[in-house]
């Protein structure tokens, strides 16, 4: 039998008044896949990964987490069921220091010790960041606040780490270098990753499988690497 899927989307429908965002999308990520969300402005890509994490309400359609229809529960019931969402830019506060912004990111988690255990363990992870822990986040470069955000929302122990386009602003070697570190924290957690990226390219360098959409619409789902093989999807979808 099929394992079942670690996050499984089944025509999901969301709206902003009177415009669909998103029509019907379904998509299935088994337990440690990466799962590249790929497509124009205004495609729908964020406001996917909005209603995955019950920041924005669906219309129809329900989303299972290991199973369990978490469709219609509030966004911080999200997270205890092990779903983390790094929004756009990263959501870091800059007037904190590294060590704040990840206690935020662990703030739900029952004991005080729990909560020092996973720091540590996030700490490790990044290590520029355990060399700047004290310092305010607005000094780190774009890099380092992506890794903090990354490390924030690691600081809950998520099944699922929903990632909203985090090479946004970053230098080409920089990209490379977050991007490598999903593989790892696959390899290290049994991560299972849905990345939304402008950057096709070095999105589906890293992923399983990839995901375009296009106006509201699943245009296509295909392994990763025929996508990057194939010179007319390429052409016609990702602009490269
Ligand atoms: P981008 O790459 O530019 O972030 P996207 O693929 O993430 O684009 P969405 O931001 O999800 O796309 O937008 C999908 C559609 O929903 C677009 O038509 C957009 O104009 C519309 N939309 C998004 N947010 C809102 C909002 N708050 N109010 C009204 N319409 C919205």
């Amino acid at each position: 039998m099929a394992e079942r899927p670690m996050l499984s989307v089944e025509g999901l429908t969301a709206c902003y008044g009177a415009v669909t965002a998103l029509n019907g999308v379904s998509m299935s990520v088994p337990r440690g896949g990466i799962c590249a969300v790929l497509g124009a402005n205004g495609a729908g890509k964020t406001t996917l990964l909005r209603t995955l994490s019950g920041l924005k309400r669906a219309e129809s359609g329900r989303v299972l987490l290991d199973g369990a229809d978490i469709t219609r529960l509030p966004a911080e019931r999200h997270v205890r069921h092990g779903l983390a969402h790094v929004p756009e830019g990263g959501g870091v506060i800059a007037e904190l220091t590294v060590e704040e912004n990840l206690r935020l990111g662990g703030l739900w988690r029952a004991g005080r010790r729990d909560r020092a255990r996973s720091a540590a363990e996030v700490l490790e992870l990044f290590p520029p960041l355990r060399e700047r822990v004290s310092r305010p986040a607005a000094t780190l470069s774009g890099g380092e606040r992506q890794m903090l955000a990354l490390g924030r929302a690691l600081m809950a122990r998520p099944r699922v780490l929903l990632l909203d386009e985090p090479s946004l602003g970053l230098a080409p070697l920089v990209t490379r270098q977050i991007m490598r570190m999903l593989l790892d924290l696959r390899a290290e957690r049994d991560l299972t990753v849905v990345l939304v990226e402008q950057n096709a390219r070095s999105a589906l360098s890293v992923s399983d499988h990839g995901l375009v959409l296009n106006q509201g619409e699943v245009a296509m789902a295909e392994d990763a690497g025929r996508l990057l093989a194939d010179d007319r999807m390429r052409h016609a979808y990702l602009g490269f």
